[in-house]
């Protein structure tokens, strides 16, 4: 092998220093591997030649045979522009430059035929095309080009600088030219075999220079399980080492807290969903592994009780337990939850958030640590250093999206070994997103709801309808029902929300008067102390009605509100509507979720409306929700370094990923080292990926 692909590129023909700057900062190009992994964007018909006449507005790059005529010099604001007459037999139109004037005059023939590129704009009653690419045809006809040109990736200043299309597909052929196009192969032969996949080098040269439209096809399977398969090889190589190098506590029995529990005190039967997840759990819990599970289930599906559970599993064998959950209100509903359940087990449980006065935080710091109390619960709050635990054995985080990765690994060491970690999800995730965002965690799923739920009925009402929306409250107010009205949060125009909320709740108060209906109203400008006060007066059926912002968004649990007013519904996303109508349909009534909006809606929010109508089902929901913001949207930013793929796309790739954990389990799972011969390309490949860090920059 001669060449090296760690090579800078400005060592590459075709590109020199100041080039190779430009490909550094505008596409993050430094090495000859880079170039290569630059793929195209979409490709063009090449065969294809447009006439004059043929062409129309908004139509995309498009490649004419013709001549120029004349050209002509035009004074604008700034300088001149260049402007030639362009023609063939059907027509005539313009090719114009802003820059490199002198070149292109002292360069182009007038009167012979050129092949000419470019996007065609209409303007000013003709079509013109800035800066064309050109080529003499009769060079044209002579040049070996395929009949897919790839169209790659680019930026304004690349194009600015004269690094056109034509310059990039240049030098990626001198790349080919210098390698002779062989590339070391990076999987291994049975994979390829098997799967009937291209080598390396027949993908990376159809990909750039596709001979015909099955090859590419092929090329784009090749390289895409390939970035899939790496990942997926990661994430399951993580969790295997996990599993043998790090020790967790054996939880060995089960003891008097679960069983009194279990067979005393269990206030309903467990779904049959429940009770698996339990057993898986209570399988990683007894194993000598570290647990790294994450449990799904959509909203109302009874995770909480699975938590307690688990963490019951721990206190029988000695160990401490903490949740963590990413709000107050969410941690103090947690605690009260807990110590409803745990009422007759003598169990010590205190809860920690940002407004524990500082007596009451060292006392659980004291109790924390000699090992008095048994169960914490608490907002991110329990991250702090000054909170050491004699023995944590299970820590718990619910609603796992709002927290990082790094806090997820905080807590962790909060232990000289680590404690098992479970993750509950309140937002089911789509399976592909959760096999590349948490592929390295177990996953356990509740897809049963609790027996007797009635589904919520979901309608859409636009705002001039309110009156007969008021008189629905009121009828089920009658019949002893509570009702949520919910309006917008979105962070960037605090004030407009809250003066939203402000003339919502005056408007409630006007149609809803005292004393025959109380109105309870919470938003994030209020303080803890008042927000719990009012929460209290709705959770004691006081008030018949809580005006709120999203506030109110995850866990909280009035088994009583039977409808859920969404205000502005087109406003929220998804996984927020479901999140919102999750806090109705409770308990044993009939629950309604009306969602409110004007008349002027996008595409986007009809489909999210429609989508919220039409099911119930979290996981339904959670796909089309990717499908409409893309998978960096759906996780935060925080996850994005996964998804950030270079070919693959996790939403239109589903079946590619499956095929790729599938395969990436296999080979790990008979040869865990990756030692035996056959696998050496992929141990070689997945050293080198982490030695380089390109897809793995991600890993905490
Ligand atoms: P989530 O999964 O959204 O956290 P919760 O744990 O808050 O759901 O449970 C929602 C409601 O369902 C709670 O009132 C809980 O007591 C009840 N519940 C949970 N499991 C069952 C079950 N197996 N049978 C009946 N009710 C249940
Ligand atoms: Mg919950």
């Amino acid at each position: 092998m001669s060449v090296n692909l760690q090579t800078p590129i400005e060592y590459l023909k075709g590109v020199g220093p100041n080039r190779a700057n430009l490909l550094r900062t505008e596409l993050g190009i430094h090495t000859y591997q880079d170039l290569i992994n630059l793929f195209p964007n979409r490709y063009l018909d090449r065969t294809k030649y447009y006439t004059i006449s043929e062409l129309q507005r908004n139509s995309a790059e498009v490649q004419i045979i013709g001549k120029i005529t004349g050209f002509k010099e035009v004074a604008q604001k700034r300088g001149k522009r260049l402007v030639a007459t362009f023609e063939d037999h059907t027509g005539r139109m313009e090719l114009v430059w802003f820059r490199g004037q002198k070149w292109i005059r002292d360069s182009i023939k007038i009167n012979t035929p050129y092949v000419i590129f470019g996007k065609a704009n209409w303007f000013n009653g003709t079509f013109s095309i800035p800066h064309p690419e050109m080529e003499l045809q009769s060079e044209h006809e002579k040049s070996l080009r395929s009949s897919m040109q790839a169209i790659y990736p680019s930026t304004e200043k690349l194009s600015n600088k004269g690094v056109s299309n034509r310059v990039l597909t240049n030098i990626m052929q001198n790349l080919f030219l210098e390698t002779k196009g062989r590339f070391i192969e990076t999987l291994s032969e049975s994979l390829i075999s098997e799967l009937k996949l291209l080598s390396k080098s027949e993908a990376l040269f159809n990909i750039h220079f596709p001979k015909d439209q099955e090859l590419l096809a092929k090329a784009e399977f090749r390289l895409k399980f390939e970035e899939l398969f790496y990942i997926q090889l990661q994430l399951i190589l993580k969790n295997l080492i996990h599993k043998s190098k790090i020790k967790g506590f054996p939880f060995e029995s089960v003891g008097s807290y679960f069983n009194t529990f279990y067979n005393d005190h269990l206030p309903f039967d467990l779904t049959n969903a429940q009770k698996r997840v339990l057993k898986e759990i209570r399988q990683d819990l007894g194993s000598n592994a570290q647990m790294n599970r994450l449990l799904q289930g959509d909203v109302g599906s009874g995770k909480t009780i699975v938590a307690f559970m688990s963490m019951l599993m721990a206190l029988d064998n000695g160990f401490q337990a903490c949740l963590m959950a990413p709000t107050e209100i969410l941690s103090v509903q947690h605690y009260n939850g807990l110590i409803e359940l745990s009422n007759k087990l003598n169990i010590s449980i205190s809860i920690l958030t940002g407004s524990s006065t500082t007596l009451e935080r060292r006392k659980i710091h004291e109790s924390l640590e000699n090992g008095d109390l048994q169960i914490l619960i608490g907002t991110h709050a329990l991250l702090e250093d000054k909170v050491k635990f004699k023995n944590l054995g299970l820590a718990i985080i619910d609603e796992q999206h709002r927290f990082g990765v790094a806090q997820r690994s905080k807590l962790w060491k909060k232990n000289t070994s680590p404690p098992h970690i479970l993750v509950m999800t309140a937002t089911p995730i789509p399976r592909t997103l959760a096999m590349s965002v948490y592929g390295d965690l177990d996953i356990s799923i509740i897809d049963e709801l609790p027996p007797g739920r009635k589904s919520v009925k979901t309608v859409h009402r636009y705002d001039n309808n309110r009156l007969k929306v008021f008189r629905f409250i009121r009828d089920e107010i009658e019949k002893g029902r509570q009702i949520y009205i919910v309006y917008p949060l979105i962070q960037e125009s605090e004030k407009l929300d809250y003066k939203d909320l402000m003339d919502g709740y005056e408007s409630v108060v006007r149609d809803f008067p005292q004393p025959k209906y109380q109105i309870s109203i919470v938003h994030g400008k209020m303080k803890p102390a008042d927000k719990d006060y009012e929460m209290q007066r709705f959770i004691s059926g006081q008030t018949q009605i809580m005006v709120a912002t999203t506030v109110i968004e995850v866990g909280v649990n009035v088994p009583n509100a039977s409808v859920m007013i969404i205000e502005s519904a087109e406003r929220f996303g998804l996984s927020q509507l479901h999140q919102l109508r999750g806090r109705v349909g409770r308990g044993a009534e009939q629950s309604y979720c009306i969602l409110m909006t004007g008349h002027k809606l996008s595409h986007e929010s009809k489909v999210r409306l429609e989508t919220m109508t039409r099911t119930n089902d979290g996981f339904e929901i959670a796909e089309v929700d990717l499908r409409l913001r893309g998978p960096g949207d759906v996780m935060g930013t925080q996850q994005s370094g996964v998804l950030n793929l270079k070919i693959a796309n996790i939403v239109k790739d589903k079946s590619i990923l499956q095929s790729a954990r599938f395969y990436a389990k296999r080979i790990l799972q008979s040869d865990p080292s990756l030692s035996f011969p056959e696998n050496k390309a992929i141990l070689r490949t997945y050293r080198q990926l982490s030695k380089y860090k390109n897809i793995w920059n991600y890993i905490s």
